[in-house]
């Protein structure tokens, strides 16, 4: 990005802070329970009890959804097993990548490897729970209208969709299986799973939560180039980072997010004017300009597997009275599905599969100073930091020693003949 472009972005923001009413942020605090005793609470105990999409469902009835969708539809989709929680419960994601319409031949692996992979995830507070139903109704509409809406129907046959409705199962059934009444924030063993991810940018020794290190697990046996991870106790669209403030050290691709995130306030918006406006009237925010915190998902995700991802937080009460819910699927469906779509549409810089003709090999990375790289003859490499500026610019010959002890640690990316490697100098 060219430094004139950040200087504009980095005012925008400014002016932005300035004449927004900065509320405290509620994610960034220690659990504070919401009084529920004037919500309305309905659990579904069966399948059929979600018809109308206004109740939440007991952990045995989520299962059930899950599992039925997978019968239902076996050409379309099925379900993975991230991992279990402390406790034994599943996290579960519904992978949706429908096999080529009949009449067609059928698709080899390889095709569908050409698919960019998506990702939605909620709830990583279990208390935060409008997500989790949100995204079962998601999985639900994406499901039932394949082959019969035309616009839904395209962009599951381009895209590889993978849904994780509930990411800390024994938050949200802190009390029992049966309610969410009593759910909490933290995992079983009283752990902010949105604050124990590793920090790429200030690598320590951390003990990582058993549920975090299934999801790191799952990021790496997939390559998802775009995701979300769902929260609620405000409205407003968070994107990275949330290390830093967007003064100190922009996203490389800032500008790309606040457009993506316009979208996204403006079409829920048609639907109803008066969301997304209780922490910032444009509805957005660099997450480090809210509130800096550390150990995030989205900052992990975006920096060790180059997944743009995203803090999405979708209603000012993290536990909506269910009968609520109907209500913020309405304005928000299209967003949600707006946002997958997003991923054809991505900063050139992150490839989706990269085509190279070089067999470019390099490393240690992370690495402590002296990285090698080797394949790049005839290229220029050019290191740059987070904010865009060229460090550091050589010929490549047969083999090369890139010398980087020098640079505080952090992240910085490699760009040889076109292509963007992460660094990550410890
Ligand atoms: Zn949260």
């Amino acid at each position: 990005m060219k430094k004139a472009s950040i200087v504009f972005i980095v005012s925008m923001l400014w002016s932005g802070i300035a004449f927004a009413q900065l509320k405290p942020r509620p994610d960034a605090f220690p659990s504070e329970p919401e009084n529920l005793e004037k919500r309305v609470i309905t659990m579904a105990t069966t399948v059929d009890e979600m018809a109308s999409w206004d109740r939440y469902p007991t952990y045995n009835t989520y299962l059930t959804m899950m599992a039925r969708w997978a019968e239902t539809f076996p050409t379309l989709c099925h379900v993975d097993t991230i991992g279990t929680s402390i406790q034994g419960r599943l996290i579960l994601s519904m992978y949706i990548a429908p096999l080529r319409p009949s009449g067609t031949s059928p698709e080899t692996g390889e095709e569908l490897e050409e698919r960019p992979e998506f990702f939605y995830s909620s709830t990583i507070h279990g208390d935060e729970v409008t997500g989790y139903v949100m995204m079962l109704r998601l999985i639900d509409t994406l499901l039932t209208s394949y082959g019969i809406s035309p616009e839904l129907t395209d962009l599951m046959n381009r895209t590889r969709i993978s849904i994780n409705p509930l990411a800390n199962p024994d938050g949200t059934y802190h009390n029992s299986d049966t309610t969410i009444r009593g759910a909490q924030r933290e995992n079983a063993d009283g752990i902010d799973l949105n604050r124990n991810f590793p920090n790429p940018f200030f690598p320590a020794k951390t003990t990582i939560p058993q549920e975090n290190q299934a999801m790191i697990d799952y990021f790496t046996e997939h390559r998802f180039r775009l995701s979300a991870n769902l929260h609620g106790g405000a409205e407003v669209m968070n994107y990275p980072w949330d290390s830093f403030t967007s003064r100190d050290n922009p996203h490389p691709e800032a500008e790309w997010w606040i457009d993506v995130c316009k979208r996204f306030v403006d079409t829920s918006r048609t639907y109803n004017n008066s969301h997304f406006r209780d922490t910032y009237t444009c509805g957005y925010t660099a997450g480090g300009d809210w509130y800096v915190i550390s150990g995030g998902r989205q900052d992990y995700v975006n920096a060790v597997h180059n997944c743009l991802e995203m803090t999405m937080e979708i209603s000012t009460q993290k536990t909506l009275s269910s009968d609520r819910l109907p209500e913020y699927w309405y304005f928000l469906a299209p967003s949600f599905i707006n946002y997958i779509a997003e991923i054809h549409n991505l900063p050139q810089d992150v490839s989706i599969n990269p085509t190279h003709d070089r067999e470019l090999t390099l490393g240690p990375n992370p690495t402590t100073g002296i990285i090698t790289v080797s394949g790049a003859e005839g290229a220029t490499i050019e290191l740059r930091d987070l904010q865009g500026r060229t460090i550091l610019t050589q010929e490549a010959s047969q083999s090369n020693t890139l010398n980087i002890s020098h640079l505080n640690s952090g992240i910085y990316f490699l760009r040889i003949d076109g292509e963007t490697i992460k660094i990550i100098k410890l």
